[in-house]
């Protein structure tokens, strides 16, 4: 369309041209058998009744819809061989579409709605606004340029429309039934317009039912029932072809950019008119991305929990039990470890230090106060090792375990139950089970499990429990911490060794508190994986309320969508448009989702038991590209379904 012929070329050419629409089980024909070509610059008007065809003509000649049989050509290019992008591509840099009820965009101003085909062309952003300006000030709405079409008379809506058509140029300009919807003083002015266009050189169909509209073009085309009647030329006015170019385009870069920002403007737009159901849309992905980020904070903070308990056994303890494992039935009746075993591993070079130990459970009596006591009987570097703080006193020393000392060092709960009163608990004695000891010492009570850190534990020289409480001679279990830079295996090794030598038998197991930890951690991972695969299935529902609130907006919107690819938006452009609203929908769910989760761990912090949620960085930037996945994989059906419609399909819907 570039060059200038010798002699004019047909610029638009049907020939045998027909289309059919299904009507029940038959086929009807809107179209027969047309053969027409209209030259560049020429300004032709499409006469004839109601359901004559004009309409299915004129969206053939503008490309939004292809014949059934028969060939169209554009510029001596025939269109069945074009994509529908290059369809796109054509109508955007080369027509201009006027209708009889303007399809204008209700949620943008007059200049946005001008602007749309520019966007779509890639033309930078101040030459837009500039020529916006200009062409709506040369139609006389210099004063109308903010306010959106719900504000605008017919008239001034249809002016708009007009101004949309010249945006990218509009070297061909099909208006169908442009006066239809206006009184006849608008209606005269919009034809004045069309005629002031013609002059200038651009092509103008026009198709209207009207006689006495027609009567403004130079050449009328008479249709009825599909097939043309008459073609009359009332004048031969010199032809010349419009040569406006001026779609100046910014950079690839910034086209992107632009066509993006307008998708998600629209986006926005369209998420704002329906707060309610876009929140309520919302709703879903909020739950779900709560519950999943709550459920793995809440799994974190359980297993940070557990081993900071377990960390009080020290990083480098082994700990012999008799039997062969925990919960062996008959480690009761092992009673081989004995004192002698501890001594005799208390020699090893792999070995720092080693506390035997006994507990039993017993009733501990103050005067008149009296509760069940667990009872362990230790050695003095238990209290170092286990890192239990020492509140007041002291703690008992070798000499004291050697000579089986009746003293006793108890816990916090044990000094507020058997001391209600707040009195002095050092130097007091009491009965435990039925030995009386005095208090030297008080220590912090010691973490165990959730919150049940009610029970009284009262420690005592494990000689003294061992003779005098529990009249046995082998312990419960023996500690072992090992020497600095020596590897669990070899001080396993080592104290298997011994141990199986002086029992003749291994009737013990040794239980390492790297392998506790290895155990529990990987428990609560797989708790908190199914615990979080269940929260997964909610988000999953939260996905599929997004898919049907988008497949609703694409049939609410259907028409703006045929507006859109009338004016020369690409697929990519509809779906983009439609894929950012879902997306945009699921991200800000997600957004408050994880601030919902964070109000959640807040109100656990609040809670007596000091359980702490862990929120990590890595279950937070997951939820995002999770409620991003969400949107794109729940949102892509219905986007693409918006982006495959049919032009014309797409504008007669209403
Ligand atoms: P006009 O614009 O001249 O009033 P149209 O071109 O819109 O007429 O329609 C011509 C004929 O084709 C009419 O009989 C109409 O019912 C029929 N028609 C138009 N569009 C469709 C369609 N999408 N499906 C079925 N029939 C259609
Ligand atoms: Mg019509």
């Amino acid at each position: 369309m570039n060059d200038v012929p010798a002699t004019p070329a047909p610029l638009l050419e049907l020939t045998h041209v027909r289309r059919e629409y299904p009507s029940g089980d038959e086929v009807f024909a809107a179209l027969k058998d047309i053969n027409l070509t209209i030259a560049a610059g020429e300004m032709v008007a499409i006469v004839g009744q109601s359901g004559s065809g004009k309409s299915t003509l004129m969206n053939i000649l503008g490309c939004l819809d292809r014949p059934t049989s028969g060939t169209y050509k554009v510029s001596g290019r025939a269109t069945s061989d074009l994509e529908p992008d290059e369809l796109a591509a054509l109508r955007r840099e080369h027509f201009g579409f006027i209708f009889q009820r303007y399809h204008l965009l209700g949620d943008l101003s007059a200049a946005g709605n001008v602007e749309v085909p520019s966007v779509y062309a890639g033309t930078a952003r101040a030459q837009r606004g500039e020529r916006s300006r200009q062409i709506l000030t040369r139609l006389g709405l210099a004063e109308r340029m903010g306010h959106r079409p719900g504000q605008l008379s017919g008239g001034q809506q249809q002016r708009v429309s007009i101004a949309r058509a010249l945006m990218n140029g509009g070297e061909v300009i099909f208006a169908d039934e442009p006066t239809g919807a206006l009184d006849s003083a608008s209606g005269e002015e919009v034809m004045r317009i069309l005629q002031e266009l013609h002059t200038e050189g651009h092509t103008i169909i026009l198709v209207t039912h009207d006689m006495k509209v027609a009567e403004h073009a130079e050449r009328i085309i008479e249709i009825r029932d599909g097939d043309i009647i008459a073609d009359r030329r009332r004048e031969a006015a010199p032809v010349r072809a419009v040569r406006e170019r001026p779609v100046l385009a910014g950079s690839a870069f910034q086209q992107a950019v632009d066509r993006f920002r307008e998708a998600f403007r629209m986006a926005v737009l369209a998420l704002a008119a329906h707060k309610l159901r876009t929140f309520l849309t919302m709703l879903g992905i909020i739950i779900g991305i709560a519950s999943v980020v709550s459920v793995v904070a809440l799994g974190r903070g359980s297993q940070e929990r557990i081993l900071s308990q377990i960390s009080t056994l020290g990083t480098n303890t082994l700990t012999i039990f008799p039997g062969k494992s925990f919960g062996d039935m008959r480690s009761g009746k092992i009673q081989t470890l004995k004192d002698s075993d501890a001594s005799a591993l208390a020699e090893l070079s792999y070995v720092d230090s080693v506390t035997p130990s006994v507990s039993t459970s017993v009733t501990a009596r103050y005067r008149n106060v009296a509760a069940t006591a667990q009872v362990s009987g230790v050695g003095g570097e238990y209290f170092r090792v286990r890192g239990l703080e020492l509140l007041k006193g002291a703690v008992f020393d070798p000499s004291d375990v050697r000579k089986l000392e009746q003293i006793a060092v108890i816990d916090e709960n044990s000094e507020k139950t058997l001391f209600p009163n707040g009195e002095e608990a050092i130097g007091k004695v009491v009965v435990v089970g039925n030995v009386p000891m005095r208090v030297i010492g008080i220590v912090g009570t010691q973490q165990q499990g959730f919150g049940g850190s009610d029970s009284l534990t009262v420690y005592a020289p494990y000689t003294t429990v061992m003779s005098r409480m529990l009249g046995q001679t082998y312990l419960s279990n023996i500690s072992v911490r090992m020497a600095d830079n020596v590897s669990t295996d070899a001080a396993a090794a080592a104290v298997t060794q011994v141990l199986t030598k002086r029992h003749g038998t291994q009737d013990f197991f040794i239980s390492n508190s790297d392998e506790i930890r290895q155990t529990i951690t990987s428990a609560t991972q797989t708790l908190t994986l199914l615990v979080a695969a269940i929260a997964v299935i909610s988000l999953i529902v939260g996905g599929i309320g997004v898919m049907n609130i988008m497949l609703v907006s694409v049939t609410e919107r259907t028409s703006e969508i045929g507006v859109r690819m009338a004016v020369g938006a690409r697929q990519s452009d509809i779906l983009q448009q439609f894929l950012i609203e879902a997306v945009l929908v699921c991200l800000v769910g997600g957004v408050i989702g994880v601030g919902l989760s964070m109000l959640v761990g807040l109100a656990f912090s609040f809670l007596p038991s000091n359980f702490k949620l862990i929120y990590s960085t890595t279950s937070i930037v997951a939820a995002f590209a999770c409620s991003t996945l969400i949107g794109v994989v729940f949102g892509f059906l219905p986007a693409r379904r918006a982006a495959r419609l049919d032009p014309v399909d797409a504008l007669s819907r209403d």
